[in-house]
């Protein structure tokens, strides 16, 4: 069995959150390129070159891309072949948070829902662990920001609205957000499971590569039409008019229960910021 200690797992996410906020991914920015010739309006082009120009910023100086450094959210998988020594795996990853937040000056986040005191480190980190096979450890890290987290939701659906159901809430949900959660956005949409499983599902679709479409033909055809429709809705780059709200649109789906229909909407906004290393 393979020995994998916990100051590993530490460091690695130490240096995974750091990485994220300063450096957008490769393919956002290959994205915000593609929607700059897509974009219509001369104030939403203005916007992705500032956005284009605010990255480049971040990685050369090693600063974060935006002032909102996220809650710290982490999908891990660990491999059932492994065999973590040293410590509590939980305790090691909420550290390895605390350092990022703390060596890379990024802000904090996290409080009290009532008296919004600040945790003061950024902790405790939102952790989605499961066991796969294998003997590695994957890990993917997501520092999400509170303006876009806002505007998703979780809805219980009768099974009557089906399709045009979800596609009447996804977009009410973008005309709601306007300029708020910081476009181009990026839709996640869970669909089925139940009331926990769907938000998840919805925040696993955000973490599809852009591009990537449903294996299922009726999903990828759902996702399309979807994905169209919020891009005529005319919010455009931060709101300033435009045919980019969106860069992409997901969907992820599992059966659900015969009298439900479950559909979560989580939006990310233009710091769509993911990073994974595997152990
Ligand atoms: S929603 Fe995103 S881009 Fe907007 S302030 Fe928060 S992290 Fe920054």
């Amino acid at each position: 069995m393979r020995e994998i200690p916990v100051e590993t797992i530490r460091d690695v996410i130490e240096k995974l959150f750091i990485d994220a906020n300063y450096n957008l991914p490769n393919d956002v920015v290959a994205r915000f390129e593609e929607a700059l010739d897509g974009e219509e309006s001369p104030a939403g082009k203005e916007v992705i070159r500032e956005l284009l120009l605010n990255a480049r910023i971040a990685r050369e100086e090693g600063i974060p891309i935006c002032q909102d450094t996220g809650l710290a959210i982490l999908f891990v998988e660990i491999g059932q072949e492994t065999h973590i020594t040293g410590g509590d795996f939980e305790e090691a990853i909420t550290e390895g948070v605390r350092r990022a937040y703390q060596k890379g000056y990024l802000r904090k986040s996290a409080c009290d829902p009532f008296t919004r005191k600040n945790t003061g480190d950024n902790t405790p980190p939102i952790l989605h662990a499961k066991i796969v096979p294998g003997e590695l450890i994957k890990i993917v890290v997501m520092p999400k920001g509170g303006g876009s987290e806002n505007y998703s939701e979780v809805r219980m659906l009768t099974p009557s609205e089906g399709a045009e159901g979800v596609r009447r809430f996804v977009v009410e949900m973008v005309r709601k957000g306007g300029p708020n959660p910081c476009p181009p956005i990026t839709i996640g949409v869970g669909i089925g499971g139940n009331f926990e499983t769907c938000a998840l599902l919805s925040k696993e679709a955000l973490m599809l590569p852009f591009g990537q479409r449903s294996e299922d033909p009726y999903l990828r055809d759902l996702e399309i039409s979807i994905l169209e429709e919020v891009n005529k809705l005319g919010i455009g780059p931060e709101g300033y008019g435009g045919r980019v709200t969106a860069l992409d649109l997901h969907i992820k789906s599992r059966p659900c229960h015969i009298a439900s229909l479950p559909v979560a909407v989580n939006i990310q906004c233009h710091a769509h910021r993911i990073k994974e290393a595997t152990i």
